[in-house]
């Protein structure tokens, strides 16, 4: 079974989020389930240049595609310089003002994906696609506007808050047909929906949890998106996200001070001292709180930021990674700048920092506002950092109070009263102890989610229509 895959990143080439770590890992553990994923990507510089043995397979009006491997990935690769030739993020300048031409940009990346679907490629054709967020989100508009024989369309959600939505002028420089500006076409609040269209015309939908599948279907989190979802509530699934447990392993990472397992327990106190040596934080019998986190409203940064008097109260320090808003990061940076030596604030992007959190910290804290599926805490349970989130989308349905600490409303106190309940837990060592070992026990893999999708695929598999 072949299956197309299209995002606008993948981990280890190009990552700015969870995103690129569920598209880098899936290829490998649906390869288990007998399912070949092929992966269309953007030719950004760090992927070009990652490439081996690239060699070019079609040449198409907005670029070539360049078939080849890298990092054990099997990827077709659209080579266009004049779009993606780019220093730093895929979707930003150095400002942070979004690329002006990104409707052009993701729209080629999808134009290139239905040719490849039809066809495009001599001797190679998919079985089925399977389209990541907005990014890729508007394949199955051209494919339905095309009006040929096409494989099957699965569009995974990632995250509903991002939407792909540019003015309407955009229309016809896209190659969209005029009679696609309709509520049942691309046409969304007045403009192109890049996400409106792929929910519209994708053959099923999912997202990356059960609760978020559940939850998008209602105003609250639906985003303007719950009235066209809830008429498709059919073809929507929740598949949870797993982790690649060969990046996170405890037991073997490289990038952290002392490598343990459950049954090892006591050694992951040395990256704990490792943590606090790191970030400047002083020596304590309390419980060290981390948090590796894009700083956004939706993250409940600012709830990390309003914690901190109550975590400070039970005793506790906190080591923040992360990286986003300016008055996010300035608070935090503020707190750090307030107490030295028990709030570090570590503001930027870092792998190997974030591996040491997770193997240091005795407590991770997620008070997301939503969260489709959340990453960190599914790494903090395989690494015994006992998780304290909030009950929301795939925090709810990988915590639970045997593992961690849950709590609802998303709201200050109630987070404070978790950060508290957590502390004063940490104290009964053997305890704590033992909702370690109930963490790292959870099978945080991609074998079963991986089963999912192999089903869904098989499903779809039909001879082109
Ligand atoms: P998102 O909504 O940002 O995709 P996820 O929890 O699904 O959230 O995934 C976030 C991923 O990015 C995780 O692998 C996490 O470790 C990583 N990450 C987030 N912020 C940072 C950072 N500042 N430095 C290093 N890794 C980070």
């Amino acid at each position: 079974m072949q299956v197309l895959a299209v995002t606008s990143e993948i981990f280890p080439l190009i990552k700015t989020g969870g995103l690129a770590d569920v598209a880098g890992a899936l290829p490998a553990a649906l390869a288990a389930h007998g399912v070949q994923v092929r992966t269309l990507l953007p030719g950004y510089p760090a992927v070009l240049a990652a490439l081996e043995a690239g060699e070019a397979v079609a040449t198409l009006e907005v670029g070539s595609l360049v078939a080849g491997r890298a990092a054990g990935l099997d990827l077709l690769v659209l080579d266009a310089p004049w779009f993606f030739a780019r220093p730093g993020n895929p979707y930003m300048d150095g400002g942070g003002a979004d690329w002006p031409d990104n409707a052009q940009r993701f729209a080629a990346l999808c134009g290139a994906a239905a040719a490849v679907a039809q066809g495009v490629i001599p001797g190679w054709q998919p079985g089925a696609l399977h389209l990541h967020d907005w990014q890729a989100a508007l394949t199955p508009a051209y494919l339905h506007y095309a009006a040929r024989p096409h494989p099957a369309t699965v569009l995974t959600v990632h995250n509903l808050a991002f939407q792909g939505w540019f003015p309407p002028a955009v229309l016809g420089p896209l190659g969209l047909p005029p009679d696609s500006f309709t509520i049942d076409g691309v046409e969304y609040n007045g403009g192109v929906g890049f996400l409106k269209a792929g929910l519209r015309f994708a053959d099923r939908i999912t997202t990356v949890s059960p609760t978020y599948a559940h939850e998008i279907l209602a105003p609250e989190m639906g985003m303007g998106l719950d009235g066209l979802l809830r008429s498709r509530a059919d073809q929507l699934d929740g598949i949870l996200n797993g982790i690649d447990t060969t990046v996170w392993d405890p037991a073997t990472d490289a990038l952290i001070a002392a490598r343990y397992d459950a049954g090892s327990l006591p050694k992951r106190a040395r990256n704990t001292a490792a943590l606090r040596a790191r970030l400047d934080l002083a020596p304590s019998d309390g419980p060290l709180f981390g948090a590796i986190t894009r700083l956004t409203w939706q993250k409940g940064s600012d709830l990390l930021s309003e914690a901190i008097p109550a975590l400070l109260a039970a005793g506790g320090q906190l080591a923040v990674l992360g990286s986003g808003d300016a008055a996010l990061e300035a608070a935090l940076r503020d707190a750090a700048a307030a107490h030295p030596g028990q709030i570090a604030a570590w503001i930027g992007y870092d792998e190997t920092l974030a591996h040491l959190i997770q193997a240091g910290a005795d407590a991770l804290l997620v008070p997301s506002r939503f969260e489709p599926c959340g990453l960190t805490q599914l790494c903090a349970l395989r690494y015994g950092a006992v998780p304290v989130v909030a009950r929301v989308g795939g925090l709810a349905d990988t915590v639970d109070a045997a593992t961690g600490f849950v709590f609802a409303p998303v709201s200050a106190a109630a987070f404070a009263a978790a950060i508290d309940a957590a502390a004063a837990a940490f104290r009964d060592a053997a305890g704590w102890r033992a909702r370690q070992a109930a963490g790292m026990a959870r099978d945080v893999s991609w074998a079963a989610p991986a089963g999912a999708y192999a089903r869904l695929f098989a499903a779809l598999m039909r001879p082109p229509r």
